[in-house]
Parts: C-alpha cells; sequence; structure tokens
C-alpha cells in the first residue's frame, strides 16, 4: 500500500552504533534515545530497545511510553518522559515512566502522590532553562531553583535524580560550554548546599553532540537526549552530516494517480489556496505534472526532497502533491512510484499519520 514509509532497520542500527561511539565512548554519556519522531514505532523501538549502548528510551508522549515500557523493562532499559508532564496525565507518567524530567513543583507534589500509591519512588530530572525559553526554571533565578530543590526534598517518594536543560527548541539557543558549564555549576552549588549527589546532569540533544568532537563538553555533562541525530544522523546545531550516520534511513515512496503535460501558470483569478495562502507561480511553459496520492495531511512539502534529483515538488494540497517531472523526459507513468527522502518535520508527520504504511528492511 502506499503512501509507504520504508524504514531500513539495518542504517538505523548503523547510526545508532556511530552515534553511540561519539556520545558514550569520547563523550562519556549515557544515551537517552528519543522515540517521539517514529512514534514510537515498534520494530524502531525493538531495535533501540535491544541495542546495549541504549541507557534510556525517552519520548514526549505518555502512549508512546505506556507502548513500550515492558519491552524496555525486559531489556534493561529505563522510560524517561520528555514532556513536563500534564497533571491529568500524572497516574499514567507514575505507572509508566522510570524517571520524569519535570519543572512545576505543584505537578511534582502529585507525582509524589501517585507514586506513594504505587510504592515507588519516582526519579525526576528538575529542568533548568538556560536561556531558550522553553521549559525549565529560570537559570538567574537561582533561588527559585534552589526553593524547588528544598521542597522535593522533602517529598518522600520523589528522588531528585539530576537537573537537565533543553536548548535549541523555542529560542533556537545552541548549546555551548559556557552555556553547559554554569548548568553544571548549577548543580554543583544544588549538591553542596543540600549535602546530595545528582546521579545525571542531563545537556541537551542532538544539537549537543558537537561539542563532544571539538573537546568542548563541559567535565559534569554525563547525558545526552538523542531522537534527529539516530534518526537521520543530523548534527542539529549546525545542520552537518554526523560521521558514519546514514540520512536515508527512512524513504517515503508515493504513488502517481494523474501524469498530465499543462502550463505551469493557472488560469483565471488567483485568490487563495486550500491552506489560505496565495501562491505565487512561475511561468516555465508546459510541463509534465505528475500528481502523487499524498498531502498535507499526512506529510511536510517543505521536509521532503526526491531521491530523483531531475524532479521538483511544485507544492501541494490536504491530499494531493504535485511534482514537475518535466526533466525526466517520459521516464515516468501513471502507477509509478516516487520516492523522497525526509527530514525532520515531514518524518514527523509521515510516522505519525494514520494514512502512511510502514514497511521494514531488514
Ligand atoms: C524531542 C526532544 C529531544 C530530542 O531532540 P533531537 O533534536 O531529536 O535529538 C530531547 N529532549 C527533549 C526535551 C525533547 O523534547
Amino acid at each position: 500500500m502506499y503512501p509507504q514509509v520504508s524504514i531500513n532497520i539495518k542504517k538505523l542500527r548503523n547510526n545508532l552504533d556511530a552515534v553511540a561511539k561519539t556520545t558514550k565512548e569520547h563523550g562519556k554519556c549515557s544515551m537517552m534515545v528519543v522515540t517521539k519522531c517514529v512514534c514510537a514505532d515498534e520494530e524502531v523501538v525493538k531495535m533501540i530497545a535491544e541495542t546495549p549502548a541504549v541507557d534510556f528510551l525517552a519520548d514526549s508522549r505518555i502512549s508512546n511510553i505506556a507502548s513500550y515500557a515492558d519491552v524496555a523493562h525486559k531489556n534493561g532499559k529505563k522510560t524517561v518522559l520528555l514532556r513536563i508532564p500534564m497533571q491529568s496525565e500524572i497516574v499514567e507518567v507514575a505507572k509508566y515512566v522510570d524517571l520524569c524530567m519535570i519543572s512545576e513543583i505543584e505537578t511534582i507534589k502529585l507525582l509524589n502522590a501517585e507514586a506513594s500509591k504505587l510504592g515507588k519512588k519516582q526519579d525526576i530530572l528538575l529542568m533548568i532553562d538556560m536561556g531558550d525559553l522553553r521549559e525549565g526554571i529560570f537559570f538567574q533565578n537561582k533561588d527559585l531553583i534552589f526553593e524547588a530543590v528544598q521542597q522535593i526534598l522533602a517529598l518522600d517518594n520523589i528522588n531528585l535524580y539530576g537537573v537537565g536543560v533543553n536548548l535549541t527548541c523555542y529560542g533556537a539557543i545552541i548549546p555551548k560550554n559556557e552555556n553547559l558549564s554554569a548548568l553544571v555549576e548549577i548543580a554543583r552549588e544544588i549538591e553542596a548546599k543540600f549535602g546530595i549527589k545528582l546521579e545525571m546532569i542531563s545537556g541537551g540533544n542532538s544539537s549537543s553532540i558537537y561539542l563532544i568532537d571539538k573537546g568542548e563538553l563541559p567535565d559534569g555533562i554525563n547525558n545526552l537526549r538523542l531522537g534527529e541525530s539516530v534518526l537521520l544522523g543530523n548534527d542539529t546545531a549546525y545542520s552537518t552530516r554526523l560521521p558514519g550516520t546514514d540520512a536515508d534511513a527512512f524513504i517515503l515512496k508515493a504513488e502517481i494517480v494523474e501524469l498530465k503535460r499543462k502550463p505551469s501558470l493557472p488560469i483565471g483569478e488567483v485568490g487563495v489556496d486550500a491552506f489560505g495562502q496565495k501562491p505565487y507561480y512561475e511561468d516555465r511553459g508546459l510541463m509534465d505534472r505528475a500528481i502523487i496520492a499524498i498531502g498535507k495531511q499526512d506529510t511536510d512539502l517543505d521536509s521532503m526532497e526526491p531521491v530523483d534529483s531531475r524532479l521538483e515538488i511544485m507544492g501541494g494540497s490536504s491530499d494531493h502533491i504535485i511534482v514537475d517531472v518535466t526533466k525526466a523526459k517520459g521516464d515516468y507513468k501513471v502507477g509509478d512510484i516516487i520516492e523522497f527522502t525526509l527530514s525532520y518535520g515531514g518524518l514527523l508527520k509521515c510516522m505519525t499519520s494514520k494514512y502512511v504504511e510502514k514497511t521494514y528492511v531488514k
């Protein structure tokens, strides 16, 4: 069935090994592999769970974690919730999550109560915002950080496992030796002030790996949370390819349902398209226009690239994408399949769409 994402498990395993070599061997960091971008696909999760170098499986959605908590535990891995939890999901968090990234004391208290019911001690990672301005207690408000720690330490069923930072997300702030050193400093201050030991200082996502190669990851950072670097082989700080990785472990395949020679300029008054945008057209004369049966409901047009470099995506709507196949000079016909590599946004949407079939190369 099409559309389809073909997932090459061998290439993914190879990517994972390459990233683990850098992260674990050179960076001395434990590995949280992030499964949200593949919607916790069962086969991908299985491969990750069975890889010895992986320490944690992490996701932002509790339903994804619930789906694989057993598999993770059977393989000796812990589960991590990446998105700070909703109060309304706290029962599930206590049930399925081994390590919870969190930043609100009221939510931590609720988690404490749920953990108590289960007779468990819940590990948490207190998030510190080092300037990216998404989740975490703002790093300049040291008093608020210490106050939170004090309240956490008073809770019987919560264990402050460590602190973490997220960068290069909302504010697109790049991890550097300076901002990560400042995080380590905060962790050391917490340890000194409260006489405790923090097991983990989690230094960010795929955008932090480049620091290892440059020898600039500060001592003390001992964990990274890695999604895109494993799945697509990207260093996301400066958009470079990580050595030894492949970008094409995921291939999107869609079928041509119409192929006709038509003008490149629509005829009539131009209004707005199906998504309320005013389109821009370039007159390229007559064009071989292929319509493929996939649309914005299933993928992200800006995050997919035809494998055949003679092809170009012209645009699309909910259920259709139009591809200029003129340069392929008659090599395509109706019923043929066009293949695309995916970047982050496209991969996320394709893997989440129930309309996109998943197949595996093992
Ligand atoms: C998604 C996410 C990650 C993984 O990000 P990548 O860029 O895919 O490595 C790490 N941490 C948090 C908190 C996330 O939400």
